[in-house]
């Protein structure tokens, strides 16, 4: 193995020297610049879309999902949310499903309280700033993992967490424009699967981003087709 190293090296420089042409030595090197860092992968992707519904996922097996239609789609899911600092996303996401909404967790007396939604996606799905405003955090946060939050103003803040990575220039202070892409969907922190942990504060206090601003709903999944309730009929005289 070493020996065929050695020859293609040689032929490799014999082949060099029987190209022929004047080829003038150089005096000196300039020293050797690395090149460039192409763009980052943070400046070429697409920024946020704007979704017009949000399926739970698995069917609707979370916690605190809240009220679905009959294909697992959030009942009256608005794409934005109004806040003092104006419209907030309620799913930053690339693509994204509800695993858990916002509020308690088990039963009374036992359980705790989830403070935002967890949006599922598979990992490297892009995360984007819900609205516009400026980075107050961007470090790793102990059970939250990689973190960020932005100041949207007027006593308004985004957080995002467990996030795998985020873009390393949005330091403290950066400005951030609606639906710039600034993580990507991990797990980092306490996480048993890979989500995005979004949590929304308004006046020192955690809302729900998924209802906050929206009136209670009662609306209820559309009925069976009348086929299927005839289906049904049919099978119990059957018996
Ligand atoms: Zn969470």
């Amino acid at each position: 193995m070493v020996r065929t190293i050695a020859f293609v090296l040689v032929a490799g420089l014999a082949g060099c020297a029987s190209s022929g042409g004047y080829s003038p030595a150089p005096i000196y090197r300039a020293p050797i610049v690395a090149p460039p860092p192409g763009p980052s992968i943070y400046d070429t992707a697409p920024r946020a879309p704007l979704h017009g519904q949000l399926f739970a996922c698995n069917g609707g097996g979370g916690s605190n999902i809240g009220e679905i239609s009959y294909d697992g789609a959030v009942i009256l899911y608005a794409p934005y949310m109004n806040t003092p600092a104006g419209e907030l996303l309620r799913n930053p996401t690339e693509v994204a499903c509800l695993s858990s909404g916002f509020g308690w967790r088990g039963t009374l007396g036992s359980g705790r309280q989830h403070n935002g939604l967890d949006l599922a996606n598979r990992a490297g799905g892009f995360i984007y700033a819900a609205g516009p405003g400026r980075i107050s955090y961007a470090d790793y946060r102990g059970g939250y993992g990689n973190t960020i939050e932005i100041d949207h103003g007027n006593g308004v803040r985004s957080l995002y967490a467990h996030m795998s990575e985020f873009d390393q220039r949005l330091v403290r202070g950066a400005p951030v424009y609606a639906g710039q892409p600034i993580g990507r969907m991990g797990m980092t922190g306490n996480a048993t699967g890979v989500h995005l942990h979004y949590e929304v504060w308004i006046e020192g206090l955690l809302v729900d981003p998924l209802h906050y601003g929206r009136p209670p709903t009662y609306v209820s999944a559309p009925p069976p087709e009348d086929s299927f309730l005839d289906e049904m009929e049919a099978a119990l005289d059957d018996k």
